[in-house]
């Protein structure tokens, strides 16, 4: 039944769009996209996501390399001619270093990975109720080395928590437990500052006020993945993504692409 009605809600939203977006233009700005993985489908090809960038490409997006798009964003250097496109990847995936980076070495782009040291480091019972019931999703972590392979070609490896929790929480030994946690753990491993943190499940409300000076006193920069018409939240200090996936219909990629405010 509930599935049901989750298709059902799915259909009509894609429908929405598609109607929605007939007039879409992906409009000057910088954009930083979120997404998760290649596809839901794990049989998937890497040339999904290729295709998607060629047709955004000739839908007139730029790309451009996640620090350099945070830069502009923090330096308020917003482009009035240009979509300008970063992409960013949370949950840390294996299919992030099978699947996406190659697509992203032959577009000679750079992007960021935020990731959760216990999903890589965790027992198969740990991972196995990490992928059932937090994540949802029936895919194993990068490695290590995946990952240090990553930061050596210039991508950037973030922070997500250790456990991928809820921050909506006001107990700073847990806030601080999970957020600096991340960053010590994951600078252990790449001995390279973490300077960057996505709060897990990205909602605004997923994180609390106090979770918020939790995050921006240790790392330099937070973002979520929420509402993405306005370059910040919580006055400045978190930095918005759009969510979207690299199996997405162009169209549906583009809409979300609108003008943004300060
Ligand atoms: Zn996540």
């Amino acid at each position: 039944m509930k599935s049901n009605y989750l298709m059902y809600r799915k259909f009509f939203r894609n429908m929405m769009i598609d109607v929605l977006s007939i007039v879409s233009k992906p409009r000057p700005g910088v954009h930083i996209l979120n997404g998760h993985f290649l596809s839901l489908d794990n049989s998937a090809s890497p040339e999904l996501f290729h295709n998607l960038l060629y047709d955004l490409k000739n839908a007139g997006v730029g790309f451009i390399n996640f620090t350099d798009a945070v830069n502009r964003i923090t330096e308020l250097n917003i482009p009035t001619d240009k979509c300008l496109v970063a992409f960013t990847w949370d949950d840390g995936f294996e299919e992030c270093f099978t699947k996406i980076k190659p697509v992203l070495d032959e577009w000679n782009l750079k992007a960021a990975f935020f990731i959760n040291p216990n999903f890589i480091d965790g027992s198969n019972v740990y991972k196995e109720n990490f992928k059932k019931n937090v994540v949802l999703t029936n895919k194993n972590p990068m490695t290590w080395d995946m990952i240090k392979q990553l930061a050596a070609e210039g991508h950037t490896i973030g922070a997500h928590t250790l456990d991928h929790l809820s921050l909506n929480s006001t107990d700073v030994d847990f806030l601080k437990h999970q957020i600096a946690g991340s960053k010590i753990r994951i600078e252990e491993q790449l001995n390279v500052e973490v300077a960057h943190f996505a709060f897990p499940y990205g909602q605004l409300k997923y994180i609390s006020l106090t979770g918020v000076d939790v995050a921006c006193s240790t790392f330099s920069y937070v973002y979520s993945q929420d509402n993405y018409r306005r370059y910040f939240s919580f006055n400045g200090r978190v930095i918005n993504r759009r969510h979207f996936e690299c199996d997405w219909p162009l169209k549906h990629v583009i809409y979300f692409l609108k003008s943004k405010s300060l």
